[in-house]
């Protein structure tokens, strides 16, 4: 799947802008800076693809990609900007649940946690959304460099804990680092498997 062209396809405000339903999808959701743009970067091996600076304030768009000619990949505003204005985080909010909710193409979401900080608040309520849309989803830590050995189990641990109160959420957990390549290839695997 990795192996085509990766290519952007187009950025979506509303749900009348999402390309045909045609292919299966998965999607990639995460707080701001957990390093999904890095993470996308690696796993399409193409350093500009996503961009890497989100800023707050920004338009909220879906971002589609589309891999060789199977799956379409979603990359999801960040959510949990401290300073987003209410109005903002409203919108995209509403959007974000009739996405989750509405696309029947959608096979999984990859929801990104950083491996120093486990599952916050924000992302118990984006796991929420979709316990309730039954979009199943998947944990990624992402910057796994940036953990010491001896920090890793107790953080998979808290993970682990929180994940069991929901029924959409994978147990198995991919540990990443864009940085140092740690579990790229395992996620391209996870990904090139889902029809
Ligand atoms: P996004 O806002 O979720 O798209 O996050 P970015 O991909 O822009 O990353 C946020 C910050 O974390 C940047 O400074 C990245 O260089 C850094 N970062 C991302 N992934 C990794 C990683 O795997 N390891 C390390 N050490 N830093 C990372």
């Amino acid at each position: 799947l990795f192996a085509g062209p990766v290519d952007f396809l187009k950025g979506v405000v509303a749900m009348e802008g999402l390309p045909p339903d045609d292919r299966p999808e998965i999607c990639f959701a995460g707080r701001s800076n957990v390093g999904k743009s890095s993470l996308i970067n690696a796993l399409t091996n193409r350093k500009g693809l996503a961009r890497a600076s989100n800023t707050p304030g920004r338009t909220q768009e879906i971002n589609y990609f589309t891999l060789g000619d199977g799956h379409y990949m979603v990359d999801l505003p960040g959510y949990g900007y401290a300073e987003a204005p209410v109005a903002v985080v409203e919108k995209w909010q509403r959007l974000l649940r009739t996405y989750l909710a509405g696309r029947a193409t959608l096979r999984r979401a990859f929801v990104l946690i950083d491996a120093r900080h486990g599952i916050k608040p924000v992302d118990e309520d984006i796991m929420a959304l979709l316990d309730t849309a039954a979009v199943s989803f998947q944990v990624v830590l992402t910057k796994a460099d940036k953990i010491k050995d001896k920090d890793r189990e107790r953080v998979l641990k808290q993970v682990r804990e929180k994940l069991a109160a929901h029924p959409a959420a994978y147990p198995e957990l991919v540990l990443t680092s864009s940085e140092k390549g740690e579990g790229i290839a395992t996620l391209r695997t996870i990904i090139a498997g889902i029809d």
